[in-house]
């Protein structure tokens, strides 16, 4: 079966157009007016003037860390049972379901008699995971999240972006001795 092509005629630049002046000075203008906007407005707030007039600020990052919204996909954690022992039972979903296979998973007999597997080790690779969220999703237990608010997955090396067990289950003492 033949496909038609529609073919949208665009509309034809006139000289003014051609020359891109018009795009550039509206450009250079909208900037030029946030700029002198925020820049009086922070000489007034200094001095308490117009302190209900809220200007825009840039975030110090990395010391200074934008709020981000509770959905948002961030670094991932183990949780724990009430004893600290992870909550995972090492059912393997989340090794399936991950797209980039970035999760390894080994498997060992728990000592509760009530719980069938504990995982050995728990190895993630953020240098390959997409963030997708999958494992989260498709795991049992719970056992999984993504709620650390931690984005920074920078390293010098990739074997730094691998996290073991360890690293899973106290994603904050992680960061902190990434620094
Ligand atoms: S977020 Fe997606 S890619 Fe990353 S570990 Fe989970 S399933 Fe795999
Ligand atoms: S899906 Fe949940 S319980 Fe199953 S192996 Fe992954 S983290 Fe553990």
């Amino acid at each position: 079966m033949a496909i038609k092509i529609k073919h949208i005629k665009r509309a034809e630049l006139n000289f003014w157009d051609k020359t891109y002046l018009p795009s550039l000075f509206l450009g250079l203008a909208i900037t030029s007016r946030h700029f002198f906007r925020n820049l009086f407005l922070h000489i007034f707030h200094s001095v308490g003037l117009f302190k209900n007039v809220k200007a825009s600020v840039t975030f110090q990052y990395p010391e200074e860390q934008r709020p981000l919204s509770r959905r948002t996909r961030t670094r991932h954690r183990l949780t724990k049972r009430e004893d600290g022992s992870p909550r995972c039972v090492a059912c393997m979903m989340c090794e399936t379901v991950c797209p980039a296979k970035c999760i390894n998973i080994i498997a060992t007999e728990n000592p509760d008699p009530n719980i069938e597997k504990m995982p050995k080790s728990f190895d993630l690779d953020l240098g390959m995971c997409v963030y997708c969220g999958f494992c989260v999703e498709v795991c049992p237990e719970d056992a999984i999240r993504m709620d650390t608010q931690i984005i920074d997955t920078a390293a010098y090396s990739r074997k730094a972006m691998q996290l073991d067990m360890n690293d899973l289950l106290n994603p904050q003492q992680k960061k902190d001795e990434d620094g």
